[in-house]
């Protein structure tokens, strides 16, 4: 059975809203790092109740948080092996090592009794990954960190409007990194910001993303920019620029009601798939966590290629959140004690489609073929 209409696992959505946003910055013909930047940060400034500084994509937040807390070579970082290879290559980036990590099966998230055994004089940081929006024990990863001395740099990406004990993730903790690219709760095209209550960390991701030139945010907010200026630390091109600010700008007034279909989606899943046998779903309470996407796990799952085949054969693409980064040849010889847990669940896992544009009727159809497929 060959259908015509195809239900993507993601897709950026976006509306008329956002298209007469882009056309008025690209009326005004000032494109770069502007105004709009500076009115997206100061609407995130009011979403999390702290600062945020908007970057090019969340690999470059990430890399920019890790950079500002002075951590680099010869440094390690804990983190998930679970997690996109954003996440290790921003570690990797500033010359610090990624050091790969176990996580719990039932949230997916960093398991902190494994980090805590991986850890070594060098380790400087942890990187919690809020795995498709959940946050696991985030309270006891912070006690882990505080214990051993470590910073906390939550990567975020997948969390944009996830609530933890009655908190919005980034609104506390050390520093939070979240991505604004094209399938992430929200977008701006392309995007990112960092969060974060301290100063000198904001200043030096401030100078940092304008290739190391002190004090030019504020002059770029203006229209103006620095003839004059020094630099004292390296720096990258990772600013934010207009266009990408003002889509970010609509997705932003539009994300309550993003976020709840969202939540009803994956309520839909999970009530149309608990019962069945062989499909664990993964829990969580939707009135608080935003998913970004919706995983299962399918136990027993011999080959799981076939079955992707099979569901797009009925029209619907699938996904694997993630290929485990030690199993990445760059990042291969860097775990050397075994990540059973994240080897097993991995096998068995699959993401279905999960975008504001789907519906209930078409999540019952993707489950309805699954379950089908699956008997
Ligand atoms: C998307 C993502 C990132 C990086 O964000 P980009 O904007 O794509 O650079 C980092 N970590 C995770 C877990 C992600 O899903």
């Amino acid at each position: 059975m060959k259908t015509e209409r195809l239900i993507r696992l993601s897709k950026s959505c976006i509306g008329e809203a956002e298209k007469q946003a882009v056309m008025g910055v690209l009326d005004r013909e000032y494109l770069g790092m502007g105004a709009e930047v500076h009115k997206f940060e100061e609407a995130l400034k009011t979403f999390f109740g702290r600062p945020a500084v908007c970057v090019v994509n969340g690999t470059a937040a990430l890399q920019l948080a890790i950079q500002a807390y002075g951590i680099g070579q010869n440094d390690e970082v804990l983190v998930q092996s679970l997690t996109y290879v954003a996440s290790f290559q921003a570690i990797s980036a500033t010359g610090a090592t990624p050091v790969a990590c176990d996580i719990d099966p039932v949230t997916l998230t960093l398991d902190w009794r494994d980090a805590e055994k991986r850890i070594t004089p060098r380790s400087k940081a942890v990187m919690p990954v809020h795995y498709s929006g959940g946050v696991g024990g985030l309270d006891e990863i912070y006690a882990f960190a505080r214990k051993h001395g470590l910073r906390v740099i939550e990567d975020a990406a997948h969390a944009f409007g996830s609530i933890y004990h009655g908190k919005c993730i980034g609104s506390f903790g050390d520093i939070a990194c979240f991505s604004f690219d094209g399938i992430k709760n929200i977008t701006s095209g392309e995007g990112g910001c960092i969060v974060t209550e301290d100063s000198e960390v904001l200043r030096r991701v401030q100078d940092a993303r304008l290739l190391g030139v002190e004090k030019d945010t504020e002059k770029r907010y203006t229209g103006q920019r620095s003839w004059e200026f020094d630099v004292s630390t390296q720096g990258w091109r990772y600013h934010m620029s207009n266009i990408m600010a003002a889509i970010g700008l609509v997705q932003l007034r539009r994300f309550p009601e993003m976020a709840l279909k969202r939540q009803r989606l994956a309520q839909c899943y999970d009530h149309l798939l608990i019962a069945h046998p062989r499909i664990e779903i993964f829990k969580k309470n939707y009135d608080d966590v935003v998913p970004h996407i919706y995983m299962v796990r399918i136990r027993g799952i011999v080959n799981r290629a076939i079955l992707q085949d099979q569901l797009l054969e009925s029209g619907i693409q699938t996904g694997i959140h993630y290929q485990p980064n030690h199993k990445l040849r760059l990042y291969s010889e860097m775990g050397a004690l075994p990540l059973p847990v994240t080897d097993l669940v991995f096998s068995e896992l699959l993401s279905l489609p999960l975008h504001p544009d789907l519906n209930e009727q078409d999540i019952e159809y993707i489950c309805k073929e699954l379950t089908r497929i699956l008997l």
